[in-house]
């Protein structure tokens, strides 16, 4: 079972690491774990001691942040 995209919708980048059970692309690695540095080192230990199953929860949560942050570049080079 290999993911041929990065696992964050609208992405077409190459997976380069895993998130959960499913791979993300480098710059949604790099943001996962960005994410994951924010909330402290107590969620750094407490992931890598998850189960895969357990990480795709954490996944998810990371991804509903996504949207929220993500502001478009094209809307700005429209102004
Ligand atoms: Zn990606």
């Amino acid at each position: 079972m290999h993911d041929s995209n990065c696992h964050i919708p609208d992405c077409k980048a190459k997976p380069y690491a895993p998130a959960g059970t499913r791979s993300v692309c480098k710059d949604h690695f790099l943001n996962f774990l960005t994410w994951r540095r924010r909330r402290g080192p107590q969620m750094f230990h407490k992931y890598a001691a998850m189960t895969m199953d357990e990480r795709d929860t954490i996944a998810a949560e990371w991804q509903k942040t996504l949207r929220l942050d993500e502001v478009p570049t094209a809307s700005k080079a429209n102004l």
